[in-house]
């Protein structure tokens, strides 16, 4: 490539927000041709043949970003912690309603990770998991969600086989059920405090309140303090101020709890969705929270608490993309020249957040990615829902123009949490397919249904 092209390429991989470590795109590339590249060591995959053989809507899956991601979390905690002379010990523990998916869940796990649980029915796939004798059984699990019967007797019985199952207390009702458990359980708290995020709700019905755990006193087996403020928390500061808060908690609940040794800060960390502006990074991030957690636990004189964090969000929605066709355009009405772009999916069942919580999302084509000749684009999905697009918040996304070429492929980045675990099938439109890119391979994890498996849903 000469040096003209290979300029030519570097601004338009910028411009594309390509090849970008602190926006999770290091991996991503355009092709001389320019279409979507991704490398995986000395292995690339070109999004655009993949789509053309396998079809759209298809959701691909790089799980070679989770095991990264994981591997580096663990080891930043571990440096921070050795650097800084903290006492305590770094758990990791990866929260399965970000994405159940085995695909997801097993890398994960293979790094090293711990799981967080919030019903019987995912505990149970832990079970399954434990079942295959593959798994090291000194792996722990955190049990959050209403403790039904059923429940309890999965957590028991997973507790008999050697594994360590920690039920987390989240109101007096399990205090009182959970009073003859014979393990170690943990107890959640709804800190008295707010922070910037969509999730950081007036009301919060999830724990006791300080005062409440305060009065308490003795809590039989107690040796986990909990609390999940949010996810996807917008600075750094939201994250360090309530662990402050819970620290003093933790070290007035150690006044009647000796047994009491670990502070589980929960989700929070954040994805940079936008790729506009800085975003926080886990190094700073982490070095903020070790730190705090010293000087905090040395002010109040006590012993340094290990450390649980649960970033889910954080390590496996930079894991997967979203691929549509555009299949046709039309003007918006009264926006200037702005486009409607027409996908062969649907916002609402596929990437449901954007109509939930108006989730922006960093979108680059597929193909002709060395265009200079643009639209101002908005979406819509083929669901007959008139809540059905995508306007990236009233502004626009910049997308080649439509007019101008053959076929157009979009891929949107970053929508490896929560959008499988949320996908729903209004108009009863068929679920993306999903393809596991590893290894320089293709593998079908999710075939795209067929109208007989979807109306099978619905009881056809
Ligand atoms: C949902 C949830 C998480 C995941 O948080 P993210 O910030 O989205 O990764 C962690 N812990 C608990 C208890 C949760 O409910």
């Amino acid at each position: 490539m000469g040096i003209s092209n290979r300029k030519k390429k570097n601004h338009y991989r910028k411009f594309w927000r390509l090849g970008m470590e602190e926006y999770n795109t290091g991996v991503f590339d355009i092709s001389p041709d320019g279409e979507l590249l991704v490398h995986e060591g000395n292995y690339q995959y070109n999004i655009f043949d993949i789509v053309k053989k396998y079809g759209t809507s298809t959701e691909i899956v790089f799980p070679t970003i989770i095991e990264h991601r994981v591997r580096d979390l663990i080891e930043t905690f571990n440096a921070y912690i050795k650097v800084l002379g903290y006492k305590g010990k770094f758990y990791y523990h990866y929260c399965m309603k970000v994405n159940q998916n085995k695909e997801f869940v097993l890398p994960v796990v293979a790094e090293g990770a711990n799981l967080e649980v919030s019903s019987a029915n995912e505990l149970s796939l832990v079970k399954k998991m434990i079942e295959q004798d593959k798994f090291n059984a000194k792996m722990r699990i955190l049990c959050n969600g209403p403790k039904t019967g059923k429940y309890i007797s999965l957590i028991e019985e997973l507790g008999g086989k050697g594994l360590v199952v920690i039920p987390i207390i989240e109101d007096a009702t399990e205090l009182a059920r959970l009073n003859k458990f014979k393990g170690e359980v943990g107890i959640r708290v709804n800190l008295n405090i707010k922070i910037e995020s969509h999730w950081d709700k007036k009301f919060n019905r999830f724990g006791f309140t300080e005062e409440e755990l305060i009065k308490l006193g003795k809590i039989r087996g107690l040796s986990i303090l909990h609390y999940h403020i949010s996810s996807q928390i917008e600075n750094m500061e939201g994250v360090l101020k309530p662990l402050k808060r819970a620290i003093e908690l933790y070290g007035k609940l150690r006044e009647k709890n000796p047994g009491l040794d670990t502070l589980d800060i929960g989700g929070g960390a954040g994805v940079p969705y936008e790729k506009k502006k800085h975003f926080y990074s886990a190094k700073n991030l982490i070095q903020g929270i070790v730190k705090t957690a010293k000087s905090y636990s040395d002010k109040l004189g006590i012993k340094h608490p290990n450390l649980i964090t649960e970033w889910s969000r954080f390590v496996v929605a930079p894991a997967q993309i979203t691929v549509y066709k555009i299949l046709a355009e039309k003007n918006v009405e009264n926006k200037g020249k702005n486009k409607w772009y027409a996908i062969d999916g649907s916002f609402m069942n596929d990437l449901i957040d954007t109509w939930a919580i108006h989730q922006k999302w960093h979108v680059a084509p597929v193909n002709h990615m060395n265009t200079r000749r643009l639209a101002k684009v908005w979406m819509v999905g083929s669901s007959r829902d008139c809540d059905d697009k995508y306007t990236a918040g009233g502004s626009y996304i910049p997308l080649p123009r439509f007019s101008d070429v053959e076929e157009l492929y979009v891929a949107f980045f970053d929508t490896g949490a929560y959008q499988d675990s949320l996908a729903s099938h209004h108009c009863l439109l068929s679920s993306p397919a999903k393809l596991i890119a590893q290894n320089g391979e293709i593998k079908i994890a999710r075939k795209r249904e067929t109208p007989e498996d979807v109306g099978k849903l619905f009881g056809w």
